[in-house]
Order: structure tokens, then C-alpha cells, then sequence
């Protein structure tokens, strides 16, 4: 058998099976080896019953004395029900609506029971017990599981695969492996799936939670040698005065901080590499507009990029007037452009004559080359793989890079992630802004909510509601409101008024039209899924009602809520949703009680457990199999220091015992869409 080979090659797996094990994303037998459990069940020390405690859960090995056949009780409900017992007690096993357990043992056949002890009047009872053989010692893997696999499936495909470890090449050297007591892979991956105690167990986990983490901080350590450890095009002091002179409001401290930090790394001989990190509306923009206009002072070009088409088109729209009274050129470059404008747009970078260039994912493409860039910058860049961030700054040669983030992220998620990258914070919103007052209502006030809304249109401002759907379809749960209906039924409300209606299904052309004409003022109530939750910019607008507001994440609604607030205006936000969920309402309420989005990603952070925050592509991060960047800080720290040592012999994993190192690196990041070279 060879590692590579498909899972159709093992006896008992036929079309349907294979089909089942491809939805956990295991195709060949390596699939299925890097299939780790999720959870261990301990049958290292079977007990007599007698030892047993009531309200234990343990391993009792026994023989069965005696089969009580079905009873059936009040509800239908069937119970199977035997005796066991061994030389000195016995105990009754209990299965609900289940016969195959006991049809599978006989009178007097001994078997360990494992399960909860519990104590009832006619003796000690074991509920739904797990049967294994006798003899069965260590641990048991309890794997992730779908349809039609069930567990002793699992677990036996896994050990007919498993002589195959011995295929699988070690990646760590010798040299860290001793330093930092790790066991060889093979024999990791074999006791991960088969551990004879919970010490072989924690070290086995060790090894492949410690190569995992290991080949990331490579591949981020590759990245970053491409785009620093190298001589940039350091710039010449020049003033900014032209730039704050043409602003129409002065900026903030944090807001200058952030800027001088910025221009003082651009003086440098190695290229910049700065986060911007600030909540919703701080004005991280500005920040990035500095940045080009110093950069365009210095005869270089400059490049942003946004995670989707209508933030790059406003973008384009706002800064083009302020920079273009400086004299300077812009252009953009999306995907929804037609291939004659592209190639202009392409042309004219070639050629240097734009200085800024603001685009989506269409900046990434082959053949948009640039006469001289000097500056890169991210916005939103939480939206980006870590790999795509770093294929634009290779379209120059090692330009500066800014990035900027609304979603601040654990410590050591942040080590991780932007490693060296060195940090400004904006911690302060512009002069003038007055918290948005956040509601949480029920439907049956939602007509209070909208005579709440035209008394504001009334007054010249606008609104957005925002639903959870585009457009329902059959199987969607009834309550769920969709933006295309939803337009339809409000209008009655709204008569005299101009509503919009915006989602990610309309094309790029027609949705920025539509946000140009509310940005204009011509759309008064735009109905909306969460397209809008990035950037969008229009001052005017100081409602939001988001329709089922339990459906969205708490950072989401946030993010969302950010859509408002942005003028000097009084700013309100209404979620409505009908959820009786304790948990759901008290996250509610706590973005009723605050507009710290630093708080709020910390209670998110609380009450769903690190496993869930904000989820890895979020952060342009490949899913780990078994390490978690934000519990096992100190193998992080260790897995870096062991990367930046084999980085520092081989900076480029040239050397042919870094092949498989190098194999490892490439499908993790091409698994983030895309890889250093
Ligand atoms: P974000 O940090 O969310 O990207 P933006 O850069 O979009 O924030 O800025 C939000 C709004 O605040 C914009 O309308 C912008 O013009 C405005 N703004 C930015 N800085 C200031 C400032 N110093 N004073 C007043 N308004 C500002
Ligand atoms: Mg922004």
C-alpha cells in the first residue's frame, strides 16, 4: 500500500463509504492517518464492580450472567436489559430502543462496560454502556464522524491504514527534535491513533501539535523574508503640510501617531511592515492616504486593496478628490471592469502615470505590473489570505506594506499571524461622534421602529435595514427574512419615500449604482444583507435595523453597526429578533451596553471559546488539524523559535533534507490561496 493512494484501495470501502469519508476531506490513506481523534475514552484501568462509585464513569469488566429480553414501558420506549457480574457483584446494563449491543454477546462471554456507574433501588445500573472486548487496554480514539461512518468504522479503516505511517517523512530535524523532545512522526501518528496511556498520549500530541505550528511559522517566515530582511527604497523626508492642509477636518492624535509611525518606517532601508489597528469609524483611511501621498512626494507609486468591489469603489470616489487636488493620479482596477478598460488601467500603471491604485483581488493578477511601487497597502486585511497580502508586494520590488484591521485578535494569534509586523493602534474615534444608541426589540414592535425611521427621514437622514438572506428558497427557515421580499413588504410604509435595495447577488455595476445614488442622498431607506458590513462610508445614514439579528455574529453586528455613527448626527442601531435564547440575549444586550469593539471581541472571544473565534480563514490562516493557536501559546513560542533557526540555515529550504519541509510549507499555503513563489 502506498500513502497516496486512495481510500477505495482498503477492504470495506466501497463507493458509498468513500463518498462519506471525502465529506471529512479524507480521499487517500494519508487522509485518513491525519485524521486525528477528537477524544479518548480511558480503558486503561477496568474496574471490579464492586469498586465502582455511583456517579463514576469507568470501564467494568464482566461476564454476562443473564439476558432479560425487551420490556417495553409507558411511551413505547424499548429496553434491553442483561445482568452482569463478575466473582463478587453484579450490576444490570440497560439499552434504550437498541437490541444489537446484547444480540452481539452471549450468556457468560466477559466484556469491559463502559460507561456511567449509577445506583438504583434493585442495585448498580449501567445506562447505553459502550461494549469493548475483554482484553481491550488504553485508550480508545473517538473520531470527528459524518453519515454513514460510524466510529468502530472509523477506527478500523484508520488501523488498516496505519502500516502505511511508516511512509510519511519526518519533517522536523534532528537537531530540533532533540532539542525540543519530540518523538519521530511516525511513531507519533501511531500512538495518536492507538495510545497505551495518557503519557504516550500528551507526548504524541505534543510532536504533532509542535510540527504543525512549526510549518506555519516557516511558511509566515517565508513570506516575511520576501518581503522584508531586504533592502526596500527608503524615502526622503517631505512635508505633509499640502496633505492636512486640503483635509476638510483635523485629524486626530492616534490618527497622526499612526501616520508619523508610518512615514518613519518608510525612511527606513527596510521596507515597512505596519498594522493599523482601529475600531469601526476611527479613520484608518486617512492613515492610508498619507502613506500614498508620501510615497507619490517620493516618485513612487501606491496600491490598495479592499476586500471587495464596492469598498474599493468608494474608496476610489473619496479619495480621488482629496488627492487629486495634490496633484495626484488615481485609478481602479476591479474585477467587473471589461478587459478594455482593464488593459488601460494596466497600461497606465505600467507606464507610471497613476499614483494610487485602488482595486480588489484584480490588483493580484498576472500581467498588472507597476512602473514603481512603493507602497502597498491592505485594507481590511483580516478579509485576505496571508499569502494573498504578500503576492501584491512582490509586484514591486519590496515596497512598503500598511495593513489595516478593525478586528483586533489574541495575543498569540497576533505573534502568529504578524509576527515582526510593528503595530499603531488608533484608539480614538474623530471629535464630534456620540456613541450609537443600540436597541434590542421584539417584532411586535417593529412598527414603532419604523415610524421611528420616517421621522428621521423626515429630517434628511437615511436608513439601512439589514437582512440575514438575499432571497428565500425552499428549505429555508420560516422567519428568516430575505432582502427581496423584504422591500416589497415595507414599501406600504414607506410611501413617498425612496428605497433601495442592495445584496451580494446583484452585478458589481448595479450594486454601485445603487450605494452612488445613497451616498448621494437619492436613496433614502436602503433594504441589505451584510455587503455592507465593510467600510461602507455614507455619514448621512444614522439608523440601521438589522431584521433577525440573533442570526449574526456579535463582532459581525458590530461591524455593522459601524455603517452609522459616522457623522456628527445622533446615531442609532435596532436589532430586532424574537430569539427567547438566553445566551443569544445576552449577547444582545451587551452591544446594547457598549460600542467598544475591543470589549466586545474579548466577550466573543469569552463566551464561544477560542476554538470558534472568528474562525482561521478569517484571519487568512490555514485550518489546523490538532494544534490551537490561541490555547497553546507556549508550543507556539517554541514552534517559532525552532522555524526561525532552520529559516536561518536555509532561508529559501533549498537543502534536500528541507524537501519535505518544503512539500509540507507549499500545501499549507496553497490551501490560503497562494505561496511564496
Ligand atoms: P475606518 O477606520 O472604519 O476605515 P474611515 O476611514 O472610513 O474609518 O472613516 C470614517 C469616517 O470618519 C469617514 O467619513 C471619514 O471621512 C471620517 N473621518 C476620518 N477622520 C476624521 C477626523 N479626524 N475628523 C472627522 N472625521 C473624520
Ligand atoms: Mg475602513
Amino acid at each position: 500500500m502506498k500513502l497516496g493512494e486512495s481510500v477505495t484501495i482498503l477492504w470495506g470501502v466501497g463507493e458509498q463509504r468513500a463518498k462519506a469519508l471525502e465529506k471529512l476531506g479524507i480521499d487517500t490513506l494519508e487522509d485518513l492517518l491525519l485524521h486525528y481523534p477528537r477524544d479518548y475514552i480511558d480503558l486503561t484501568s477496568p474496574r471490579n464492580i464492586t469498586d465502582t462509585v455511583p456517579g463514576e464513569i469507568c470501564p467494568v469488566r464482566a461476564s454476562v450472567f443473564r439476558k432479560m429480553g425487551e420490556t417495553i414501558v409507558k411511551g413505547g420506549m424499548r429496553l434491553y436489559k442483561a445482568q452482569v457480574g463478575d466473582s463478587e457483584g453484579v450490576m444490570n446494563i440497560v439499552f434504550f430502543n437498541n437490541p444489537y449491543p446484547l444480540e452481539r454477546l452471549h450468556t457468560e462471554q466477559e466484556a469491559l462496560f463502559y460507561g456511567k456507574v449509577e445506583q438504583a433501588s434493585q442495585g448498580r445500573v449501567m445506562y447505553n454502556p459502550q461494549v469493548f472486548p475483554p482484553d481491550m487496554k488504553g485508550l480508545w480514539p473517538i473520531y470527528p464522524l459524518t453519515k454513514n461512518i460510524s466510529n468502530g468504522i472509523m477506527r478500523h479503516l484508520i488501523q488498516l491504514a496505519l502500516p502505511t505511517a511508516d511512509q510519511i517523512p519526518e519533517i522536523l530535524p534532528e537537531a530540533i527534535r532533540e532539542e525540543y523532545q519530540l518523538m519521530d512522526c511516525v511513531q507519533a501518528i501511531r500512538t495518536a491513533h492507538a495510545p497505551e496511556n495518557f503519557q504516550s498520549l500528551s507526548q504524541a500530541r505534543r510532536r504533532l501539535m509542535f510540527e504543525e505550528l512549526f510549518v506555519l511559522a516557516v511558511s509566515l517566515g517565508m513570506l516575511r523574508t520576501y518581503a522584508h530582511d531586504t533592502k526596500g527604497i527608503p524615502m526622503e523626508p517631505h512635508s505633509l503640510e499640502p496633505f492636512y492642509q486640503a483635509l476638510p477636518f483635523a485629524l486626530t492624535e492616534a490618527q497622526n501617531r499612526a501616520i508619523q509611525d508610518l512615514i518613519a518606517d518608510m525612511c527606513q532601508n527596510t521596507p515597512a511592515n505596519r498594522l493599523v489597528q482601529g475600531d469601526v469609524g476611527s479613520g484608518k483611511t486617512m492613515v492610508a492616504a498619507a502613506g500614498a501621498y508620501f510615497a507619490f512626494l517620493s516618485g513612487t507609486q501606491s496600491a490598495m486593496m479592499a476586500p471587495t468591489e464596492l469598498l474599493a469603489q468608494q474608496h476610489y470616489n473619496g479619495l480621488s478628490s482629496l488627492l487629486g487636488k495634490l496633484g495626484m493620479r488615481l485609478g481602479l482596477l476591479t474585477g467587473s471592469m471589461t478587459a478594455a478598460q482593464k488593459r488601460k488601467i494596466r497600461q497606465a500603471l505600467a507606464e507610471g502615470e497613476i499614483d494610487l491604485c485602488i482595486g480588489t483581488h484584480a490588483l493580484l493578477s498576472e500581467g498588472v505590473e507597476f512602473a514603481k511601487l512603493g507602497l502597498v497597502i491592505t485594507d481590511e486585511q483580516h478579509r485576505f489570505g496571508v499569502a494573498q497580502r504578500a503576492g501584491l508586494s512582490r509586484k514591486g520590488n519590496h515596497p512598503h506594506t500598511l495593513v489595516m484591521s478593525a478586528t483586533p485578535i489574541p495575543r498569540t494569534l497576533a505573534l502568529m499571524v504578524y509576527g515582526e509586523l510593528d503595530l499603531s493602534i488608533i484608539d480614538e474615534l474623530p471629535p464630534g461622534r456620540k456613541p450609537i444608541k443600540t436597541y434590542k426589540i421584539s417584532p411586535p414592535k417593529r412598527d414603532r421602529a419604523f415610524r421611528f425611521i420616517r421621522e428621521h427621514l423626515v429630517q434628511g437622514r437615511q436608513a439601512y435595514i439589514v437582512c440575514p438572506l438575499v432571497e428565500a428558497a425552499d428549505g429555508t427557515p420560516p422567519g428568516l427574512r430575505d432582502a427581496v421580499a423584504y422591500l416589497e413588504t415595507i414599501k406600504p410604509a414607506f410611501t413617498g419615500f425612496h428605497l433601495g435595495l442592495l445584496h451580494g447577488k446583484m452585478r458589481p455595476a448595479e450594486k454601485e449604482h445603487i450605494m452612488s445614488a445613497f451616498s448621494a442622498g437619492e436613496i433614502q431607506l436602503l433594504v441589505s444583507t451584510t455587503v455592507i458590513e465593510v467600510g461602507v462610508d455614507v455619514p448621512n445614514a444614522t439608523i440601521m435595523m438589522v431584521e433577525n439579528a440573533e442570526r449574526f455574529g456579535l463582532s459581525q453586528l458590530h461591524q455593522l453597526r459601524g455603517r452609522v455613527g459616522r457623522g456628527t448626527g445622533e446615531s442609532f442601531c435596532i436589532l430586532l429578533s424574537d430569539s427567547r435564547n438566553m445566551g443569544t440575549l445576552e449577547r444582545l444586550k451587551m452591544l446594547c451596553d457598549t460600542n467598544d469593539g475591543f470589549r466586545i471581541a474579548e466577550y466573543d472571544l469569552a463566551s464561544r471559546g477560542p476554538g470558534n473565534f472568528l474562525g482561521w480563514q478569517q484571519h487568512g490562516l490555514p485550518q489546523l488539524r490538532i494544534a490551537d493557536l490561541t490555547t497553546d501559546g507556549e508550543l507556539v513560542t517554541q514552534a517559532q523559535q525552532a522555524a526561525h533557526k532552520v529559516l536561518e540555515k536555509d532561508p529559501f529550504l533549498a537543502s534536500p533534507e528541507n524537501t519535505a519541509l518544503w512539500k509540507q510549507m507549499k500545501k499549507m499555503m496553497d490551501s490560503v490561496g497562494g505561496r511564496p513563489n
